[in-house]
């Protein structure tokens, strides 16, 4: 799990704030308990892989960030957020596996080392984040919830926690590109007309949807400048989990959390 590089160290003028990192980790097949189609580091638990595979998977995790808790989402394609002031816990007769946030497709917090996770393995997770505000969020960002508009949603969160937009540092993770994302020209359509700038051309010359396109375009929109892609193709990439190229399958995670040290 390699830290993708976030920003440095940064200190809030006069305040008692303490520096605050921002940190981020996009996960990989690789490492993990699952078998079969999860194969190995499936992150979820709503694919109907071995509850205590992932258990471990998340368990894994935990350990090697450092977090005090990690937060994943029962996620819907919607537009909903959640606000975590504190880790969920396992509750018995669970396996030790917390239960996921139910039915949200966004996450934010502020409490330092609760690292908060979307899944996903094909759809873009979002990953947001304010160091001087000391505010982290994560937002799952599918064509549904992406046209829904679940990235005013997250960012109007964390601005209600203290964040700035202009402050923002986004990161959209590896997703289904738009040379490889066809779709019936109506839904192209639709969705370039709810996420503008979306629309693409697949390498066979047909529709497509380029969603981190369309995302990067909003989040200027928000007053979000400083955006980072990773450019990896789930669907090429043989090292991450993709619905579209696999069907069944795990999901990845993309991660974030404050780190005071
Ligand atoms: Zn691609």
């Amino acid at each position: 799990m390699p830290d993708s590089p976030g920003p440095a160290p940064v200190r809030a003028g006069g305040g008692t704030r303490r520096p605050v990192r921002i940190r981020r980790v996009v996960t990989t097949r690789a490492g993990g308990r699952s078998g079969g189609p999860f194969t190995s580091f499936n992150l979820s638990l709503g694919v109907g892989d071995d509850p205590a595979a992932v258990a471990g998977n998340r368990a894994r995790v935990v350990r090697e960030l450092g977090l005090s808790g990690l937060a994943f989402l029962r996620q819907v394609h919607g537009r909903d957020v959640a606000v975590l002031r504190e880790a969920p816990r396992a509750r018995s007769g669970t396996g030790g596996v917390a239960p996921d946030v139910a039915d949200v497709d966004a996450v934010v917090t502020d409490v330092p080392l609760l690292g908060v996770a979307v899944l996903a393995a094909d759809c873009v997770p979002v990953l947001l984040g304010d160091p001087v505000a000391g505010v982290v969020g994560a937002a799952h960002a599918g064509r549904v919830g992406a046209a829904a508009g679940v990235l005013d949603a997250v960012v109007a969160e964390m601005t209600a926690l203290g964040a700035e937009p202009g402050r923002l540092e986004a990161l959209l993770g590896p997703a289904v590109c738009g040379r490889c994302y066809e779709v019936p020209p109506a839904m192209r359509a639709e969705v370039d007309a709810a996420l503008p700038g979306s629309a693409s051309t697949t390498r066979t010359g047909t529709a497509g949807l380029d969603l981190r396109a369309g995302l990067t375009r909003r989040l200027a929109a928000l007053g979000v400048s400083r955006v980072g892609t990773d450019p990896r193709c789930t669907i090429e990439d043989p090292d991450l989990f993709s619905h579209r190229r696999d069907g069944r399958c795990g999901r990845q995670a993309a991660v974030t959390w404050l780190d005071p040290r």
